[in-house]
């Protein structure tokens, strides 16, 4: 009952950081060849994978990403390849394993870097699935990834498991105050919220619109507008419920914060204004990053394939005829630095679009 409660309390505060212990688990009955996989620290991600691995023999590295999910802690600089070194050589992996191979989480691409943790401890790391629910599959496959397990594809079953943990703590905040002050408002505020929120992240991919913001703001025209042409025919007044029209404004504008941060590879407003406010290093989760676009120094290349494995949105296609790495989806690129950090012969880059280079010229002058 604890355990269920506990998971209940992190699945809905997954944007809080919520630390597990961090060291060597062994699922099921592990022996000295069992696989190793490493995971964060965060203690949703744990059960996940827990769950995900449950009757097979493997051993669990949790490594310390401070309490944060696998993408943000990478991002953010709080899990690294030191991270994991640490994990290795403070867990006595060593004497529990024969082999020399660890499975990394393939969003920890962005911060861990493999070639430092074999040198550092013999262990050669690869990147296995996005997906904690593929493992199994990727383990019983030999370890090699399908398509589908390179793939984070922002769709509907992603969408519908972060609904409710990203938008409680808004409904939560505004039905209090709603329930002591205004309490008749309190049943039309919900309905109105939760299908604003469940319209948005339905629609997400065709609601027009270059930010969450953009969309949301879109959204609400749609619905406030069609909800004053019904009283106008009805009502003979189209501004019979002008609270409520003022209320889907801001009911859609607050859904729309994190829209695209949280259901889409782009950037959420929320993540915009932060750094704009001069909070970029705020926890190392909001730090600027270098928005640009991904370029590649053929010269360099050697037709590795790591930027192939490791793209979550696969904008890179086969190696061309001169065995150099290809673009096959460019547009696609949403700046999240892994093919850069696991490139072995730093022949891609993330190109500074100007005003950002300008930004950063400004900050650092000062
Ligand atoms: S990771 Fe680097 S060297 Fe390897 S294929 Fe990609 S661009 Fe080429
Ligand atoms: S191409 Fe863009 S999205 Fe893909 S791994 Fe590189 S930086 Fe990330």
């Amino acid at each position: 009952m604890s355990a269920l409660l506990d998971w209940i309390v992190a699945y809905l505060c997954r944007w809080l950081p919520r630390a597990a212990p961090t060291g060597l688990v062994p699922i099921g009955y592990p022996d000295e060849g069992a696989p190793v996989l490493v995971t964060a620290n965060f203690s949703l991600t744990v059960a996940r994978v827990r769950r995900a691995l449950r009757g097979r023999s493997v051993w669990l590295l949790v490594a310390n990403s401070s309490g944060i999910n696998v993408w943000c802690a990478a991002a953010g600089g709080l899990l690294t390849h030191h991270r994991v070194i640490d994990a290795v050589k403070t867990s006595g992996l060593a004497e529990r394993v024969g082999h020399r191979r660890l499975i990394l989480p393939a969003l920890s691409a962005p911060g861990v870097e493999v070639e430092p943790i074999r040198e550092a401890t013999g262990f050669r790391a690869r990147f296995g699935p996005v997906s904690a629910r593929d493992l199994p599959a990727y383990l019983d496959g030999g370890e090699r990834k399908t398509e589908a397990m390179r793939r984070f594809d922002f769709g509907l079953a992603h969408r519908a498991d972060m609904l409710l943990p990203m938008n409680l703590p808004v409904y939560a905040l505004v039905a209090l105050v709603l329930g002591v002050f205004w309490p008749q408002h309190l049943l039309g505020f919900t309905v109105l919220f939760w299908s604003a929120v469940a319209v948005l992240y339905a629609f997400v991919d065709v609601i027009p619109g270059r930010t969450g913001w953009g969309q949301a703001l879109f959204s609400a025209m749609l619905v406030a507008g069609a909800w004053a042409g019904a009283d106008a025919l009805v009502r003979g007044n189209p501004l019979a419920h002008r609270g409520w029209l003022v209320a889907t404004f801001v009911i859609f504008l607050a859904a729309g914060l994190d829209l695209a941060g949280t259901v889409s590879p782009r950037r959420s407003d929320s993540e915009v204004w932060i750094d704009r406010l001069g909070l970029g290093g705020f926890g190392g989760l909001f730090a600027e990053r270098d928005l640009g676009t991904i370029t590649l120094d053929e010269d360099r290349c050697r037709g590795c394939r790591s930027c192939f494995e490791i793209c979550p949105v696969g904008v890179f296609g086969e190696l061309g005829p001169d065995r150099k790495t290809t673009f096959r989806d460019r547009d696609a690129c949403f700046s999240c630095h892994a093919c850069v950090t696991q490139c072995p012969e730093e022949a891609l880059s993330l190109a500074t679009p100007p005003r950002a280079a300008h930004r950063r010229a400004v900050r650092s002058s000062g």
